[in-house]
């Protein structure tokens, strides 16, 4: 069994970018990422700290922009279009959730295309769906940077993901479909989850909910990828795997920490530097 090291390979993708950011620089080009968040979410809060952190590790400028949670969608969207004008900006992120009253959609529909780092808006998942070349949302994108990197066939192999949101299952299912996976999708509404996640060859869980899926749901052999954070009572990050228990049976698995939660990081920072490139037609 071989437990996946997200950390090491999104530490070995950050020197890459790195690297790449000095010769961008030497040519005074200097890519720069803009977060808006909106609200005081405290799990947000960190989430754009973190970037913020991982921009200035590799370079890589960083703005942001905090609004109250009674912003209107007027002055959200207009700071979007402004973004979207300032040449100074490479790539723009939204950081989800926002508010209920505000609309999300219409939000993630105004970013550029072409700086929208997250690959949320729908010319991108478009994209994405018809094989083109697009902005990979950074999960999905990070995930299969893991495969590839532990050279893990898709190609015909059973994949089956568990949740279908639109920042994780649903792009990461078009992902698998592009690698010629044969993909089955579960969600909270499946009847008998374990019946799938046996077939499983590929195991991927994306739920939120602590150490959901137990050695008995997976057969043995299985690659097991478990995207979910929970914080247990007494403070500990724990995923939606059972860890001990399942890895005794996989043959790879990623733990939590340490595994899809830097590669996420990893492949923002990716995007930005490949943004970047695009608007200077390197
Ligand atoms: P979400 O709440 O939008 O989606 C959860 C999905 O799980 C839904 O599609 C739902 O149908 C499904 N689901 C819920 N209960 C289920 C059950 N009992 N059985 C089967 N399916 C069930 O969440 P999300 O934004 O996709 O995030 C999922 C998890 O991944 C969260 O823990 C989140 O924190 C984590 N996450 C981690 C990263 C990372 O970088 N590691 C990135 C994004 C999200």
């Amino acid at each position: 069994m071989t437990v996946i090291d997200g950390k090491g390979l999104a530490n070995e993708i950050k020197l890459d970018i790195k690297n790449e950011v000095k010769s961008l620089n030497s040519n005074n080009i200097f890519p720069k990422l803009a977060v808006i968040m909106v609200g005081n979410d405290s799990a947000s809060r960190i989430y754009v700290n973190n970037k913020s952190k991982a921009c200035e590790k590799v370079g890589i400028a960083f703005e942001e922009f905090i609004y109250d949670e009674d912003i209107s969608q007027k002055m959200l969207i207009d700071k979007i279009k402004e973004l979207n004008e300032d040449k100074s900006i490479n790539g723009i992120l939204l950081q989800c959730p926002i508010p209920k009253n505000l609309n999300l959609n219409e939000a993630l529909s105004t970013i550029d295309p072409d700086k929208d780092v997250d690959g949320f808006n729908p010319v991108n998942v478009g994209r994405l769906c018809v094989g083109e070349d697009t902005f990979i949302s950074c999960t999905p994108y990070g995930i299969m940077k893991m495969f590839e990197k532990y050279n893990i066939e898709l190609c015909g192999k059973h994949t089956v993901v568990i949740g279908r949101s639109n920042i994780v299952g649903k792009p990461l299912i078009q992902c698998l479909l592009r690698k010629n996976a044969t993909v089955t999708v579960c969600h909270s509404k499946t009847e008998d989850l374990e019946h799938y996640t046996r077939e499983a060859d590929v195991l991927i869980s994306a739920i939120g909910k602590p150490m959901i899926v137990r050695e008995n749901m997976v057969k043995r052999g299985v690659v097991v990828i478990d995207v979910g954070i929970s914080r247990l009572e007494d403070g500990k990050i724990v995923g939606d795997v059972d860890f001990d228990n399942v890895s005794k049976k996989a043959s790879f698995i990623t733990p939590v920490p340490g595994g899809v939660g830097p590669m996420t990081i990893a492949m923002l920072l990716s995007n930005v530097v490949k943004a970047t490139k695009k608007q200077f037609n390197i």
